[in-house]
Formats: C-alpha cells, structure tokens, sequence
C-alpha cells in the first residue's frame, strides 16, 4: 500500500496537451466510474477487502475486474488478474491498452500487489499509468514502470 495521500485528487488539472496522463478528462471519469463500481461485484467473503480494476483500451473499451476469492484461500484471484485475463480472452495483448484503474475502499489509494505487477507487465508498457483510487475516488497516478523497477518480462525471454 502506499502511504501517500490522494493529492492528486480528481481534479487533477490537464497537462499542456490538455491530457491527464495521456487521457481525456472524459477518459479519466468513466475510468474511476468502472473501477469503483467493480469493487461492488467482488467475491470476498472472506477477506471483505473489495477491489475493482478497469482497463482502458485504446480502442475504448472499459474491461473490469473483482477479486475472487475462495475457500482455500491461496486459490482466490486479485480484481487486476480478472480484468486482464478477461481483456486477453477478449483478444487484447500488449500494446492495447491505454491505463489501469483500482479502486479500493480504503481511506488511501491502494496499489496492486506484486503478483498483478507483474501481471500487468507481460501486457501494458512500463509507461502505462495506473491510477490509484482511494474509497471516494480520488486517486493517485503511478506507471506500471514506477510501480515494478527493474521488472522483468517477455522481452527477456526473446531469442
Ligand atoms: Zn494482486
């Protein structure tokens, strides 16, 4: 978790390119919009720690998931794997996604865990943003690079 306030609360202003980290401001509502309601659909009668996770495509779409998890406990599956393994089934792959949203309901941001950095990794550019919501929807922006230095990933395994 991270121990930073949500300053860079949702009014964050636009860039000179009149972008927020590379997304409309439109973009940047819907995003906080699915990833909070995501958290409603989690499966987590155990831990009660709900989660949501929205991708953005670049071609648009909102692709969301909620933690899941299971009577056996290491069994159970994290909101960000959900979105990504449904985004994939939807055919997406590397370079098809334009940021990643989750949200908590903490009074902080949350981050993703180690396991759905790297998740993430083998998918979205180091430079993609992940926007951190806390529990009234105000986030925090990291890339995926600052997220997971020095990561390892598909480029390393390239003949
Ligand atoms: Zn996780």
């Amino acid at each position: 978790m991270l121990a930073a306030k949500a300053v860079e609360a949702s009014s964050a202003s636009a860039g000179s390119d009149g972008l927020i980290h590379g997304l409309t401001a439109q973009e940047v509502r819907l995003l906080t919009k699915e990833s909070l309601d995501a958290r409603s659909l989690a499966y987590c009668p155990y831990s009660k720690f709900h989660v949501g996770a929205t991708l953005l495509t670049r071609d648009g779409n909102f692709i969301s998931g909620a933690n899941v998890e299971n009577a056996s406990y290491p069994v159970g599956t994290c909101a960000e794997r959900v979105a990504m393994s449904s985004a994939i089934m939807k055919g997406y792959r590397m370079g098809s996604f334009k940021a990643v949203g989750v949200a908590t309901n903490l009074e902080e941001p949350c981050s993703p865990c180690g396991m759905c950095r790297q998740f993430l990794r083998e998918f979205c550019e180091l430079s993609t943003p992940v926007f951190l919501h806390d529990k009234h929807g105000q986030y925090i922006v990291r890339t995926l690079g600052e997220l997971l230095p020095m990561s390892f990933g598909p480029e390393h395994l390239a003949a």
